[in-house]
């Protein structure tokens, strides 16, 4: 999507360990017009799927899930919880996801009201890296015995695992914009 991909070359910047930051439209300050241009590309590349719900994760995603949201018929955004609440339902889905950027690992769930069987989902997000984040949504829409449709990722980096650990999993994966190398803070595309 060269939209989004201009807007990261020109906005975005590299940061140790190999991290984009990309606070100024996509993780801190949100640019809602870039978000509806990603939202319509992501209806336009699973137009052949009946989505009913979209499922994303606390915090980042969740923004993205409901803009997207708008370009699909009546599907709502589900967002799977990395902090217990006194409002969480005990009845959940849970997974464990590892995150190799904080070297800790961290529970995410979803009330089992939330994810049906019946379900058609597309699981979005902002970044893909490890992939931990996203495996970790693909198990809980599993557990449910729901259909996954496909991932739809913002900004894939490309040299990491994630991409290939979805594959494997026979998943779908659609990338917005997908990144070769952040090496000497030099921010390539894969395209
Ligand atoms: P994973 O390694 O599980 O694919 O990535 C998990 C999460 O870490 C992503 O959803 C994203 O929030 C965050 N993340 C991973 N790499 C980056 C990065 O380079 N920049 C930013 N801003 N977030 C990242």
């Amino acid at each position: 999507m060269e939209l989004l991909k201009k807007r990261i070359s020109q906005s975005g910047k590299v940061i140790g360990n190999n991290i984009l930051k990309v606070d100024s439209f996509l993780n801190h300050q949100l640019d809602v017009e870039l978000f509806q241009a990603i939202g319509r590309e992501f209806q336009r590349r699973f137009a052949d799927e009946k989505i009913s719900k979209i499922l994303t994760i606390e915090a980042s995603g969740i923004g993205i899930a409901c803009i997207t949201a708008q370009y699909f018929h009546n599907v709502p955004v589900v967002f799977a919880k990395k902090f217990t609440a006194k409002n969480l339902n005990d009845d959940v889905y849970e997974s464990k996801v590892y995150s190799y950027t904080k070297g800790v690992s961290y529970l995410i769930r979803v009330d089992k009201n939330y994810l049906q069987a019946e379900d058609n989902i597309l699981i979005i997000d902002d970044f893909l890296a490890n992939g931990q984040a996203v495996l970790g949504l693909l198990d809980l829409a599993r557990q449910a015995g729901a259909r996954v449709a496909g991932v739809g990722i913002v900004i894939e980096k490309s040299f990491q695992e994630g991409r290939e650990l979805i594959l494997k999993e026979n998943v779908r994966l659609e990338s917005l914009a997908r990144i070769k190398s952040l090496e000497e803070n030099k921010i390539t595309f894969m395209d």
